[in-house]
């Protein structure tokens, strides 16, 4: 197609065109979507170049969590180019050190000590290695309902079905039921039974449990109370860490610093990436515990990135850990969440494809159905991979038409606007995916 215009590129602007035909796009925009020439974010909205506005309501991949006009980022970013753009990460900046600090307070417990990369994958992949190199022992259990990245080692650990073109993966990893309540014939904590088995079965071989305490893209699964507590408990009775994946779940998106926060379980490692730096900056951060810090303080960690720990990013995130702190966007997304809650309700009980709402804070997902008693799906999470387009993505489509982003995954619309939101944004949001919802209706 190279120099030729398809049917569908007379729709597409002059960069929107040479995108398509220059750019290889990610799997979440390379099939049916064409691409769509952003030229302005502002608040929680974004404006194409035609002019139309878009409330961002899954705050782009979930990860906008400021907001798009986070001034003390920008300066922060901006400031730091002017001054260090870049230095190997043998040496450091005021902005890494700081942040190091900053998230051994802000993270639970004991965690204390980060390794810094660019992206959630590459959080995932560095705790996989941790995992493996304190432990001297290979198996990673993690779920079937759960993405924790696309390089190798992540896309290994990930249950969602995207991993099925990368297998066989890495080896040594392991699936497990998930606790999805509404989906599923396993009672929560039944899954949970489920894993302790597979740990008595395996013996002395699994270096550690990986889980998204609150699962994102997969679903928005919360587990009950007693889950998460209970889970690390059989993980260590078995000698295997507990590995809590913060990428999406982090901060404040739960209405808490973390997911994890929710039960009071401080994991042995955590990853975190994404509302780091509110999506300012690429940035990833792999936090250990002091026990673990201590192990490789005289064992060469062997691992590294050229951009590891790089200035710019450091400083998005410090910056944006302090907005976090002086804007007081956790409580807020707390009350948000409150308010969000009680309007998804009111769709969940106008729209009968509406089967689920669910969710904590302001990361909350609808999953719709064909049949509320049977529960049936409008697609599934093979149907999402292999053929594309499935009802809930003409749900999303004619949101975004009446002005509203919202991110759809499988069988469910993903909510995760800016913590910033007021309730009359979320009111304009809701008032939108009401009149999509007839779609599936
Ligand atoms: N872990 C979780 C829980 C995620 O949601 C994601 C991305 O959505 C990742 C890891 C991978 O992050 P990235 O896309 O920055 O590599």
């Amino acid at each position: 197609m190279s120099g030729q215009e398809s049917e569908s590129d007379t729709t597409l602007n002059e960069i929107e065109r040479i995108d398509k035909e220059y750019v290889f796009g990610t799997w979440s925009f390379q099939s049916e979507v064409n691409p769509t020439e952003i030229v302005h974010t502002d608040g929680v909205t974004f404006t194409d170049a035609n002019g139309n506005e878009y409330i961002d309501f899954s705050g782009q991949l979930m990860c906008s969590n400021l907001g798009h006009s986070a001034e003390r980022v920008t300066e922060a970013v901006s400031e730091q180019i002017n001054d260090t753009a870049y230095v190997a990460p043998g040496f450091t900046t005021e902005a890494r050190a700081k942040l190091g600090k900053k998230l051994a307070a802000v993270t639970p417990g004991d965690l204390s000590k980060t390794f810094f990369s660019t992206s959630g994958t590459e959080a995932v992949e560095a705790a996989i290695k941790i995992a493996r190199f304190y432990t001297g022992k290979q198996k990673i259990i993690s779920r079937y309902r759960s993405y924790h990245g696309a390089t190798y080692g992540s896309i290994s650990v990930t249950g969602d079905p995207r991993r099925l073109a990368a297998e066989p993966g890495i080896p040594g990893t392991i699936k497990a039921p998930d606790p999805y309540a509404y989906g599923s014939t396993l009672d929560p904590m039944q899954s949970l039974d489920y894993i302790e088995e597979m740990l008595k079965l395996e013996g002395d071989t699994i270096a550690a449990v990986l889980v998204e305490p609150i699962v994102g893209s997969n679903g928005i699964l919360v587990p009950p109370n007693e889950y998460l507590p209970r889970l690390k408990e059989i993980a260590h009775e078995h000698g295997a860490l507990l590995v809590c994946d913060e990428v999406m779940a982090g901060f404040g998106r739960t209405g808490e610093w973390f997911g994890c926060d929710l039960f009071d379980v401080e994991p042995d490692i955590m990853t975190m990436a994404k509302g780091l730096t509110g999506a300012y900056q690429p940035l990833g951060a792999t936090i250990v515990s002091s026990e673990i810090a201590e192990y490789f303080e005289d064992t060469m960690f062997c691992h590294g990135h050229t951009y590891s720990g790089h200035p710019a990013a450091v400083a998005a995130g410090l910056a944006a850990v302090e907005t976090y702190q002086s804007e007081n966007l956790i409580e807020q997304a707390r009350e948000a969440g409150e308010y969000l809650e009680t309007r998804l309700d009111d769709l969940a009980k106008k729209h009968p494809s509406v089967g689920d709402t669910r969710g904590i804070g302001l990361f909350r997902g609808i999953e719709l159905t064909k049949n509320s008693k049977k529960r049936v799906p409008f697609g599934t999470r093979e149907d999402k991979v292999s053929k594309g387009s499935t009802v809930v993505d003409e749900v999303a489509s004619k949101a975004y038409g009446n002005g509203v982003y919202v991110a759809n995954m499988i069988n469910t619309l993903i909510i995760a606007p800016p913590l910033t939101i007021t309730n009359a944004e979320i009111d304009d949001a809701v008032t939108a995916l009401d009149s999509a919802l007839k779609v599936s209706d």
